[in-house]
């Protein structure tokens, strides 16, 4: 049977990232078969009982992470030009195969989940579900109300017109002939925001997404990640 790492085994069940397993087994916060463990060498397997402060492990644990995506990354698991993915930023911190949550392009950075929870994944990805998604663009040109009035009634994207949306005005640059739009849709057609922008004549320079229904960017820096929390998962659902 496939023998691990203790600190590994914890971090993989989503509890908190390797590192942090490796204090709590020397602070002796950890049992394993019910005794106390402080080596950080020992090795177990997902049968052993390990017990995080007296709470044991899941078995299949899920594992639901909030990623500040940067710019310059591929929302994928694989590139074939080699560039950067978003897993590269987890591969030695997580063993269980985890996936993005929908796409993010190479020149759009924000929250992107990442999870192997194909239940949340489908359920985050439905428009049905009408889970809204904010996104802050800077676009060429100075926007004009009507180009917001047609984002927020819909326009047409690969031959299908958009649900309503929100957007609001948030900055104009007149020097520079820039704006800056808040845009909430709650459907993920490929590339919508630009081609969104591209209908109503606006080009989009710089795009970020700021959140994902409840979730926010809050307290991360860009290529800054975090677990998500148990009440947080439970929300989503
Ligand atoms: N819409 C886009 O055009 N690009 C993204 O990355 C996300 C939404």
């Amino acid at each position: 049977e496939n023998k691990q790492r203790l600190q590994k085994l914890i971090a993989n069940a989503g509890v908190t990232s390797r590192r942090k397993a490796e204090k709590l087994i020397v602070n002796g916060q950890v049992r394993v078969n019910g005794e106390i463990v402080k080596e950080l060498g020992s090795k177990f397997t997902v049968h052993d009982r390990i017990e995080v402060n007296g709470v044991p492990l899941e078995r299949d644990p899920k594992i639901y992470i909030l990623f500040y995506k940067p710019r310059g990354v591929i929302s994928s698991v694989h590139d074939e030009k080699n560039r950067k993915v978003v897993t590269d930023y987890f591969t030695d911190i997580i063993e269980a195969r985890i996936y993005p949550v929908g796409r993010l392009d190479y020149d759009t950075s924000g929250l992107l989940l990442l999870t192997n929870d194909g239940d949340l994944t489908n359920h985050l990805l439905h428009p049905r579900n009408q889970i809204n998604k904010v996104y802050v663009a800077k676009v060429n040109g100075v926007i004009q109300s009507a180009a917001l009035e047609q984002l927020r009634h819909g326009v047409k994207v690969n031959g299908k017109k958009t649900a309503a949306a929100k957007a609001e005005l948030i900055s104009v640059d007149q020097k520079k002939k820039t704006s800056i739009v808040k845009l909430t849709i709650h459907e993920g057609m490929n590339h919508q925001v630009k081609q969104m922008f591209q209908q109503v004549g606006a080009q989009v320079i710089k795009l970020k997404r700021e959140q994902i229904g409840f979730l926010t960017l809050k307290g991360l820096t860009s290529g800054d990640w975090r677990f998500l929390k148990r009440e947080e998962i439970k929300a989503l659902k």
